[in-house]
């Protein structure tokens, strides 16, 4: 990939830009080998066969402390085609894509992992299925590397997931995917902060398909998903693509409000009609049971409201989604840092 960012390299008409939104936060021990990676899928002979007349490399820095950014700056000034946003502290992976997303501007936009748990080569299967028609191609797992306890919090995520939202997210698909430029617009389009991008793919429509891979363990360093930033884009995802468990709630609410309104009712009958003191204390016990049911089910519910209380709140004052501190390297043509 030498001179990968070589304007019209390939001298076909129908050749196209393409940009592969990477981010990153310490991941130091891998970026060396991922650049080296790339120049090698993205050399000249495979640009050629699959119509690509550049690749440039769009790199986030989410606020490694490593010395990662370093290490990509380097690359940059040595020659490796590709602009470096630095952001000025973490936001986080969804942020890191999003602003990958948002200084992009060729035909074709790809998201990858920096670990190299997304083969790059798969991109290239992405571009082919692109010109057979696609305008968004997404891979899907054939299969994990990680410990069981996440294999099964993923699946059971996806599951959960296509229940309670409202689009139907492709199960085992993460961000790993290739836009065409009206898709990426689109996504620019939506308003929003919390940016929870699998959601926000499937929802701007357009002709979709994946491509199956099998996802590669992680060859350098930690997974940056610990089980409470799971916990955080797993609810982040459901809440912002939906308003399927406020309505699940109301449910619950009126339900509950109803069944306690008929217990009542017959305590009163069963009161007034009964002669003796019996059947009162049935419903004295049932009563109870009732109270104790609505302030579980109310908890619930106060939990699922403040979850999307919070969110609402973070979206109304509306700060951006993330800072950039500094740019190393050429930004896309007509895209500025901001
Ligand atoms: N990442 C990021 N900011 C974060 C956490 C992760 O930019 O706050 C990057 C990370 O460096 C990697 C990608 O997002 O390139 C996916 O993260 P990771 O590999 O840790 O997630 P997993 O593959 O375990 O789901
Ligand atoms: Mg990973």
């Amino acid at each position: 990939m030498a001179e990968l960012d070589f304007p019209a390299a390939v001298e076909d008409e129908a050749a196209v830009a393409l940009e592969i939104v990477v981010p990153f936060y310490d991941e130091a021990a891998a970026l060396p080998a991922l650049f080296e990676r790339l120049r090698r899928v993205f050399d000249e002979a495979a640009c050629t066969a699959h119509g690509l007349s550049s690749v440039r490399i769009i790199l986030v820095d989410d606020g490694s402390k490593d010395g990662s950014a370093a290490i990509a700056a380097d690359a940059i000034r040595g020659g490796f085609p590709a602009t470096l946003y630095r952001f000025s502290r973490n936001f986080g992976h969804q942020a890191a894509v999003s602003a990958g997303l948002s200084y992009s501007g060729a035909a074709l936009v790809a998201v990858m992992d920096a670990d190299l748990q997304d083969p790059p080569e798969v991109v290239l299967e992405m571009v082919d299925a692109w010109r057979a028609g696609a305008d968004v191609v997404y891979a899907v797992r054939r299969n994990r590397k990680e410990g069981v306890a996440k294999r099964a919090a993923y699946h059971l995520f996806y599951r959960l997931y296509r229940f309670l939202s409202e689009v139907d997210v492709p199960v085992d698909s993460g961000d790993f995917a290739l836009l065409d430029r009206k898709v990426v617009d689109a996504m620019e389009s939506l308003p929003e902060q919390l940016r929870f991008l699998r959601g926000l793919r499937t929802w701007v429509g357009f002709r979709q398909t994946a491509v199956t891979y099998d996802r590669a363990a992680r060859a350098f360093g930690q997974s940056k998903y610990d089980w409470i930033r799971l916990y955080q884009l797993a609810t982040d995802g459901i809440a912002s693509m939906s308003v399927r468990p406020l309505r699940i709630v109301q449910f619950a609410l009126i339900s509950t409000a109803v069944l306690t309104l008929l217990m009542g009712m017959g305590l009163i009958a069963t009161g007034a009609l009964a002669g003796d003191l019996d059947p009162i204390d049935w419903w004295g016990l049932a009563i109870c049971l009732a109270v104790l049911g609505t302030s579980s089910v109310n908890l619930v519910c106060l939990y699922v409201l403040s979850a999307y209380i919070g969110r609402t709140y973070l979206e109304v004052k509306a700060r951006p989604g993330w800072i950039v501190q500094e740019v190393v390297g050429a930004p896309a043509p007509g895209k500025v840092a901001d």
